[in-house]
């Protein structure tokens, strides 16, 4: 599709999901303050390079969970999958994000809940809190093909209500399988957390992705395919919150939300999609970020599992 073609129909999904103001947002946040409540932006990047943007794509907002799949792709690229599957397991856990439960095989069930985003954080190759941020910072910015940066006032205000996030992750340190410190680790996986994007940055990561791991804009392998592969199946079966079956079902696209109201999605072979709405369902997805993903997926037959 060219250019023009994503401009229209990106247009025309936002504007059609644009009227809806309902859902709450996640108000402790001070990204989410005030007006951006009601902020709106989609972006999609094609694994070739192809960009378009509609809303308020200048916009940046923290990743929040969102960055649950992209640490999950850096420590399966540092450590090897062998080393990852040994902490952190890859099952639904059907749980709300921050459950504090554990597998009955004492692993966290899979990287994109809250125990199992903390002990793939702890496993970040790095002999302190700042290499591992540094790695971090400097991977995500390879997948987004831009410098990001973090966020210090959502850092600030997501350490001042860290104290289930430290539940989980004494939790986990009390079997000994946690790698580093519990406080370590949870303020490292809420570093990562308020790492800043706009939705055209989040769309070329998920193109990084779809791409089997290939910024399409810089031309830069910044994974290898198997992790892409890995991550990407990760996000279909575990990426939507207690929502996934059903995400499954309707839109079909391996994704991965955040509080702040961030959404990724990734078609193997074909796009990533970003979008950013901070009014939440239930379950703690962007309202106004599925409705769109809804129509993309059903405009440009993007379901992963239809018949073709
Ligand atoms: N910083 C949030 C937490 O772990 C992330 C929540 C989310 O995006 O689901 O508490």
């Amino acid at each position: 599709m060219d250019t023009d073609r994503l401009d229209a129909a990106l247009t025309a999904a936002l504007e059609e999901v644009e009227p809806d103001h309902s859902g709450e947002t996640s108000d402790y946040l001070d990204d989410v303050a005030g007006r951006q409540r009601d902020g709106l932006a989609a972006a999609v990047c094609t694994v070739d390079g192809h960009q378009a943007s509609a809303g308020e794509a200048e916009h940046a907002f923290a990743l929040q969970s969102v960055s649950k799949a992209l640490t999950y792709a850096v420590v399966l690229e540092e450590v090897g999958l062998d080393a990852v599957l040994e902490h952190v397991g890859v099952e639904p856990s059907g749980e709300a994000f921050n459950h504090l439960s554990l597998h009955d095989d004492g692993r966290p069930y899979n990287p994109l809940i809250n125990a199992g985003a903390i002990m793939a954080h702890a496993l970040v190759p790095g002999k302190d809190a700042q290499t591992r941020a540094g790695l971090l910072l400097d991977r995500y910015s390879a997948m987004a093909g831009a410098r990001l940066e973090v966020s210090e006032g959502v850092r600030a205000a997501e350490s001042a209500r860290a104290d289930r996030n430290l539940g989980l992750a004494h939790l986990l340190a009390d079997p000994g399988v946690l790698p580093i410190e519990a406080r370590e680790a949870v303020d490292g996986y809420l570093t990562q957390c308020s790492i800043l994007v706009t939705a055209p940055q989040l769309a070329v990561m998920g193109a990084t992705l779809a791409a089997g791991g290939v910024n399409p804009l810089t031309g830069e392998r910044v994974l290898q395919e198997w992790v892409a592969e890995q991550s990407l199946s990760v996000m279909l079966t575990c990426g939507m919150y207690d929502a996934t079956g059903q995400w499954v079902a309707e839109v079909g696209v391996p994704a991965k939300s955040g509080v702040s109201g961030a959404l990724l999605g990734a078609v193997p072979g074909a796009v990533g999609i970003a979008t950013w709405s901070p009014r939440l369902d239930e379950r703690g997805n962007s309202m106004r970020g599925i409705g769109i993903f809804e129509r993309l997926s059903e405009r440009w037959d993007l379901h992963v599992l239809r018949h073709r």
